[in-house]
């Protein structure tokens, strides 16, 4: 199903906006600013907000109110953080003997105490990628695997630049987590206790999980397969909302063999879990991706501008925020 949805770059911070039915043209400038609406304003990104996706979705009651966790498939639970605009989705999946969480959010809440709910098996923690919004709580775990990437070993120094980005009025929609300091925000640095590589498959138990390297959006980007239940975790290769790829880190001679790589498994899965915004969607939007793509690349696309030296790029439901083009600013 083809994603209408189109996204725009506030002008001052990363926004993963998702706004439905306004043309970019119109909007691209309107990007919520705390001193043009006063800071009690509502993020124009908050606004569609609950998205109706999550209406079929099974949601599973848990004590922190920073997330929502909805069940998507057997043992497996979407963990979604909507009050900050990266709207970042982590996911446990379960076996018998042990559980994997596949990213660990922002670090704003409590992340562990919401595992401790929903299973009491050991968890090992990896990573789709090792951007911020998805290492935020990796130094809560004692298990966490990683790529063995250089870009990997500098981030789990942990950093504070992007960190404090994440927290600015505009990027909040509600309240903040009762005893958060923004001031003191920061993505804490963690222990890589064991390397991962592609092509390893990690046993939980009755459920076998395969790690794909998929770079490009990151030198480090991962998708995870579990081939026997038809589910693929994608990270930030692919989520249905705007596709960052602007970042010095990205690559798209890679992203797009990646993506081709993964749209060769289109037939073999069920479902396709994204790590923004919406945890479900269907298999046949990646070879539709590889499609969009290269149109991009092949210069078929005109892109509009989303903030200085930022340009969006939208095709067949799929939009992509990517660098200017030399002599755009
Ligand atoms: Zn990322």
């Amino acid at each position: 199903m083809p994603f209408l949805q189109r996204t725009v770059h506030c002008v001052t911070h990363h926004v993963r906006v998702t706004l439905h039915g306004l043309s970019i043209a119109v909007v691209a400038w309107l990007g919520f600013s705390g001193t043009a609406f006063g800071q009690a304003a509502i993020p124009e990104w908050c606004r569609p907000l609950p998205r109706p996706e999550y209406k079929s979705l099974e949601r599973v009651p848990i004590g922190d109110a920073w997330f929502e966790v909805y069940k998507v498939a057997p043992g497996v639970f979407a963990i979604y953080e909507p009050h900050q605009s990266e709207e970042t989705i982590s996911y446990l999946v379960l076996g018998e003997k042990r559980a994997l969480l596949f990213d660990t959010g922002m670090g704003i809440s409590d992340l562990r105490k919401v595992t401790n709910e929903l299973t009491r098996l050991p968890i090992v923690v990896l990573n789709s990628h090792t951007h911020d919004d998805h290492v935020g709580d990796n130094w809560q775990f004692e298990t966490v695997y990683g790529m063995d990437t250089d870009f990997t070993r500098q981030n789990a120094r942990g950093s504070r630049q992007d960190a404090q980005a994440e927290v600015a009025p505009d990027q909040i929609c509600g309240n903040l987590p009762k005893g958060f300091d923004p001031k003191s925000y920061a993505t804490r640095p963690w222990k890589i206790t064991s390397y991962v590589h592609d092509g390893d498959r990690i046993d939980l138990g009755g459920r076998s999980l395969e790690v794909l390297a998929t770079p490009g959006h990151t030198p480090d980007a991962i998708s995870l397969l579990d081939r026997a239940n038809g589910l693929l975790f994608t990270g930030d290769t692919y989520y249905p909302a705007t596709i960052w790829l602007y970042r010095p880190e990205t690559d798209f001679a890679a992203y797009d063999a990646s993506l081709r790589r993964l749209a060769a498994l289109a037939p073999q899965v069920k479902i396709v879990l994204g790590a923004h915004n919406i945890p479900v969607a269907s298999p046949s939007v990646l070879p539709r991706l590889v499609t969009a793509f290269e149109a991009v690349r092949a210069g078929k696309v005109r892109p509009t501008q989303a903030a200085p030296g930022e340009v969006i790029y939208s095709v067949d439901g799929f939009s992509f925020r990517m660098r200017a083009p030399e002599g755009r600013k």
